[in-house]
């Protein structure tokens, strides 16, 4: 497992202004890699290192400065462009990087004249995805999203029995992923309604999920499980991602199988990977309510008792297309923590393997959509609205029950912790456009 080191120090400040704002996301701390060209360009895509309201170039960054032996050599994929690549290198070769970066950027470095060119800033840079993802499975660790929904659906009984004992998850589509800063259709779907015969048209009941997104590393042959233990060498950093959700064609398809078309037209990630690493200190431990089961022993250690979860403050922003005309800024609906979890990432590397299934640099896991225990912290409008009955209000007046045409929305995450430098990571955002076929004026 990482652990805090001298990439960590509070004192450390960066030669890039920037970064040492308190309030920035990306200060020298952080160093967290994304896939970026200059906007309007159609210049190859590189790899980037976040750094206040910068970017390092990583391929300018490799070949315009003088690097340690160790640090030079796993550079090559980054400089290259191959983040999948980079993912997969040992957790030796990744540190080895993070403390040249760390070194190369803080106040005084000997590289601050070579590194100076490498710079792009953030604001004139297009984002795309990180990596790329293979195989994408969602997860539903979230209990307290869980508990809410099935609530709505089986008042009786909210937690089906396997819950607690097994890491809930479905497989989802890759192809569909997109970074932040995108915007999508409404989805046309089948629901049912009152009416007799089910209807075909565009999605009435459009919602969001809040989750965490986490980045597989290394992966692991077929047939060889990776155990608890090992889970956490096996994750390369976290995202947040935006499970967008088609409610009333989730209701209608759910059953037997599972979600299918409900959820794969749009899956929105943040587009900065924060690395295991940078989250070290922010590692908290992982317990349950007593009275609850103990995992099973190939979902339980020591490690993942004592500091499995980590503390990430999640929050969700909703701007309309009326408060955007009036310049109107986002409004928040949410905060949640992701250490309110069910299972934690390693139990979740160790449960989809643990039959023997292979993951690959690159494959992407959701958390399922993180909600906090209380009233006003549900992760999704679906709980925030109570299925749909109770409209929330926003501070011009406009009501929502689920998304309208031209809603943007943002979710936020940041990790604080006292004696520790606050890090972030950056927007997760898109916008919702009217379903294809229908007339918009957006
Ligand atoms: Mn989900």
């Amino acid at each position: 497992m990482s652990a805090i080191d001298a990439t960590h120090d509070t004192a450390l400040q960066s030669w890039v202004a920037s970064a040492n704002d308190p309030a920035s996301d990306f200060p020298l701390q952080n160093l967290p890699y994304g896939r970026f060209r200059r906007a309007g360009s159609d210049e190859a895509w590189r790899i980037g290192v976040a750094i206040g309201d910068q970017v390092l170039d990583l391929r300018w960054a490799s070949a315009r400065s003088t690097w340690s032996d160790a640090a030079r050599d796993a550079l090559v994929p980054l400089a290259q462009g191959d983040l999948n690549a980079f993912m997969a290198r040992s957790h030796a070769d990744r540190s080895a990087v993070r403390a040249a970066l760390s070194q190369a950027l803080r106040e005084g470095s000997e590289q601050t004249s070579s590194l100076r060119s490498c710079l792009v800033a953030q604001s004139q840079a297009e984002m795309g995805m990180p990596c790329s993802v293979g195989d994408y499975t969602d997860f539903y660790t979230g209990i307290h999203h869980a508990t809410a929904v099935g609530k709505l659906f089986r008042p009786d009984q909210p937690l089906l029995p396997n819950y607690k004992w097994v890491p809930i998850g479905y497989h989802g589509r890759s192809s569909s992923l997109r970074a932040s800063g995108h915007r999508f259709p409404r989805p046309l779907g089948q629901f049912k309604t009152e009416a007799a015969e089910p209807q075909f048209g565009p999605c009435r009941r459009l919602d969001y999920e809040l989750e965490v997104g986490a980045l597989i590393g290394s992966g692991n042959e077929l047939g060889e499980p990776i155990a608890i233990a090992q889970a956490e060498d096996h994750l390369f950093g976290l995202v947040l991602l935006n499970d967008w959700s088609a409610r009333d064609v989730q209701a209608w398809e759910y059953q037997p199988l599972g979600p299918f078309l409900a959820k794969n037209f749009a899956t929105t990630l943040s587009p900065w990977v924060v690395t295991m690493d940078a989250l070290a200190p922010f590692r908290v431990p992982f317990a349950r309510p007593a009275g609850d089961p103990k995992p099973l022993p190939y979902l339980d250690s020591a490690s993942n008792r004592e500091q499995g979860a980590i503390d990430i403050t999640l929050e969700v922003w909703l701007q309309t297309a009326a408060m955007r005309a009036r310049a109107e800024p986002a409004v928040r609906l949410m905060q949640s923590n992701f250490r309110d979890a069910y299972w934690t990432l390693a139990q979740l590397v160790a449960h989809h393997t643990s039959n023997g299934c292979n993951l690959q640099s690159g494959d992407l896991f959701g958390s399922g959509t993180q909600s906090g225990p209380d009233v006003g912290q549900g992760g999704s409008l679906l709980e925030l609205t109570h299925g749909g009955k109770q409209p929330i209000m926003l501070p011009d007046g406009e009501t929502r029950t689920f998304l309208e045409d031209g809603d943007t929305v943002t979710l936020r995450g940041f990790c604080e912790r006292a004696g520790q430098r606050r890090i972030g990571f950056g927007d997760c955002a898109a916008t919702v456009i009217a379903a294809r076929g229908m007339s918009s004026t957006l």
